[in-house]
């Protein structure tokens, strides 16, 4: 039935090549190359509602969404109509246009808690600003994170734990200075204890708290019941802003994202992914008191030569404005996300293979280990082997899965149930080929 187990990959394999001698591991962002799976990536020609082609013409189903932003399937037409209309007025300016105040007025009235914000152009960028906004609210300096949460590459976020007993961390990257990253501490996922211990010992210092409030970036985690319920009385308790990395969950798991999906109230939330489409936009917002800290309003720096770009709003409000209207789009992503997991399911228990199968909203991962996955110890504890197995007879079959078993699956709208059973009977397989 599937055309893809004899499919040839040479015009990749040339691709690859040629861009490893020009970019750093011949790609733009380290998980594309496949390190953590083995073998080389392949590259992408096109792509159409829920398939990628790649270079040598093989179909993919694809279950990244360009790692969350495509929650409509790729080259969605509207919003290819709005970009191509928005295309001939000129590309940028640097200098205000209507769109963005458009898009301003959507995202703030889908958005709980967020009465202003602020576009920029990358998760990262947004997360960065947000911290940066806090410790210039609150007149304070430290962080906390937790282990496994990413928000992007700047800095003060490339911390990991340090040894023993002590809080603060170390940095996970060279470049990263030791100055730095004693204003990070860190704190396990799902930990409320360890982050009132941290609270306790620190009092009147910390600016913030950041948090994905479903975790995306250790496989799917969710958050203990009363976690973040937790979280948000300490940081009324001690004057610490909570904010909420909705990067991956704005947008997808409800119109208001995480903070209305679970029912808990962020101070700063930022965004990214699908509040840009698929251009490259970030975000952050928060009350008008928190806000009007930022310059040219207050004295918090924050500025962007490319912000608020009118492809990027464009394709940003064109998406944001078809979720808006058609709210039921979570309750299909939901339900297909449900189905899938539930058909994988039922063929790890016949197969009697330990695993656990996160799943959330449109969100989902699997990992092969027997222990519960609730934060980022037990989700390193997959068998890596296993899964560098499932990734390529997958991807030798039509499905393109995220490269790496601490990220997450995101569906999108265009996935039909028959591509869903298509992936289950792919799975199947695999699981006999075992
Ligand atoms: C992707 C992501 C980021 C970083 O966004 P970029 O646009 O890649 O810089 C930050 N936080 C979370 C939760 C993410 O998933």
């Amino acid at each position: 039935m599937n055309t893809n187990i004899d499919r040839s990959v040479e015009e990749s394999n040339k691709l690859f090549e040629l861009a490893k001698k020009v970019i750093p591991g011949g790609v733009n962002s380290p998980v594309r190359a496949f390190k953590s799976v083995g073998g080389n990536p392949i590259f992408i020609d096109k792509a159409k509602g829920a398939y990628l082609y790649d270079a040598d013409g093989n179909r993919y189903i694809d279950y990244i969404a360009s790692w969350g932003p495509m929650i409509l399937g790729h080259a969605n037409d509207e919003v290819v109509d709005a970009l191509a209309r928005t295309a001939v007025k000129g590309t940028s300016f640097g200098i205000p246009t209507e769109l963005e105040t458009k898009i301003a007025l959507l995202a703030t009235q889908m958005a709980p808690n967020v009465d202003q914000i602020r576009f920029v152009n990358s998760g990262t960028e947004a997360c960065m600003s947000a911290v940066r906004l806090a410790r210039g609210y609150t007149g304070r300096e430290k962080l906390i994170k937790f282990s496994g949460c990413y928000h992007g590459h700047a800095d003060p976020f490339l911390i990991e734990a340090g040894s023993g007993a002590v809080t603060f961390g170390t940095p996970n990257s060279p470049g990263v200075t030791k100055g730095t990253a004693k204003d990070t501490l860190l704190a396990p996922f799902n930990d409320l204890e360890r982050v009132q211990e941290i609270f306790a010992a620190n009092e009147g210092e910390i600016a913030a708290i950041i948090i994905e409030p479903v975790a995306g970036n250790m496989g799917c985690v969710p958050p203990a019941e009363g976690f973040l319920e937790g979280i948000r009385k300490l940081c009324d308790q001690y004057g610490t802003l909570f904010i909420f990395d909705e990067v991956m969950t704005g947008f997808r798991l409800a119109p208001g994202g995480a903070q209305e999906f679970l029912g808990v109230n962020a101070d700063i939330v930022t965004y990214g992914k699908v509040i840009g489409g698929g251009l490259p936009v970030g975000a952050f917002g928060a009350r008008k008191e928190i806000m009007s800290m930022l310059a040219p309003e207050g004295p918090v720096y924050q500025a962007g030569t490319l912000s608020g770009n009118p492809l990027a709003m464009t394709a940003g409000y064109t998406t944001l404005s078809i979720l808006k209207n058609d709210e039921d789009i979570y309750v299909r992503l939901a339900d297909k996300t449900r189905y899938l997991a539930g058909l994988m399911k039922t063929a790890l228990n016949e197969k009697g293979l330990d695993y656990q199968l996160n799943q959330l909203g449109s969100m989902m991962s699997l990992h092969f280990c027997k222990d519960e996955v609730v934060d980022f110890e037990t989700s390193s504890k997959g068998n890596n082997e296993m899964f560098k197995k499932y990734f390529h007879y997958m991807l030798d079959h039509g499905v393109y899965l995220p490269p790496s078993a601490f990220e997450s699956y995101f569906l999108n709208d265009s996935i039909s149930y028959k591509d869903l059973d298509e992936t289950a009977q792919i799975f199947r397989d695999f699981l006999i080929s075992l």
